[in-house]
């Protein structure tokens, strides 16, 4: 992991646990954002200086043993905890909560050492580099976006077909309810087959063209393609339009979902 990543090696832990191992968030004011990073720490015995690969594998050890003190930890150190919430709602759930969930599904602890793989450049790699190494370790790959999906399972069903036609021309829609939010999607056809993208609900900046953020120049460019390329527009509805999103991974498994219905 030292080797393919950029050397941060994070270990995801629920936030009950880390309370009880005494790991507050390193910033406790709340303006961090998203993941809730918690106090660094090193294993306070059996280790040297924390940095080396097999100091901090003793140390993300140390933290997925339910049998480890708080006083087994060092702070700070060289292995970065993050919260993450018990039961976290779609807006929460991140690439932490995913790869908690996947130690949860193997019928482990759910406690999960992450790091993100970069090339040789220190660029973030891409899917194709990430295949190449997993098959060069012989390790397999799976999207955060299925994970999400078998936590966030929506239940869809189609109610409605309808026309769109504007100042943008004419495109037909199919309407899907999720049954367990009672909001409405939208996955919209081009005339041929083609990419796919989806677009977030966003009231300020589709409805009323805010300049805060760029939702509507990208939804029309969505909609040009459609007419120059087909292909299919996943229009994702959201509980919170009010102000402007970034796509959470529990919309990307309502969008995964609904291609899947298509199919
Ligand atoms: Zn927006």
């Amino acid at each position: 992991m030292v080797r393919h990543s950029s050397g941060l090696l994070c270990v995801a832990l629920d936030s009950a646990r880390a309370d009880e191992l005494r790991l507050p968030p390193m910033e406790s004011d709340g303006t961090s954002g998203k993941p809730t990073f918690a106090v660094s720490v090193d294993a306070a015995s059996g280790a040297t200086t924390g940095i080396s690969a097999s100091d901090r594998a003793h140390c993300a050890r140390l933290l997925a043993d339910p049998s480890t003190r708080p006083e087994d930890l060092r702070r700070p150190g060289h292995v970065l905890p993050i919260r993450v919430p018990s039961n976290p709602t779609p807006a929460e759930y991140g690439f932490a909560e995913a790869a908690t969930d996947l130690c949860r599904r193997a019928g482990l602890p759910a406690v999960a050492l992450l790091a993100v793989v970069v090339d040789d450049s220190g660029t973030v790699a891409s899917p194709d580099q990430l295949r190449s190494l997993g098959a060069e370790y012989g390790v397999g790959l799976v999207d955060c976006e299925s994970i999400a999906a078998s936590r966030f399972v929506p239940t869809l069903r189609k109610v409605a077909s309808i026309e769109l036609s504007g100042r943008l021309g004419s495109l037909r829609a199919d309407a899907y309810l999720d049954t367990s939010s009672g909001v409405q999607h939208l996955v919209i056809f081009g005339s041929s087959p083609g990419p796919v993208s989806a677009h977030l609900e966003c009231i300020p900046g589709t409805i009323f063209g805010s300049s805060c953020c760029r939702c509507r120049a990208d939804l029309d460019a969505a909609v040009a393609r459609l007419h120059d390329e087909g292909g299919i527009l996943v229009y994702l509805r959201t509980a919170q339009s009010g102000q402007h999103q970034e796509m959470t991974l529990a919309d990307r498994a309502i969008s995964k979902a609904l291609l899947e219905s298509l199919a």
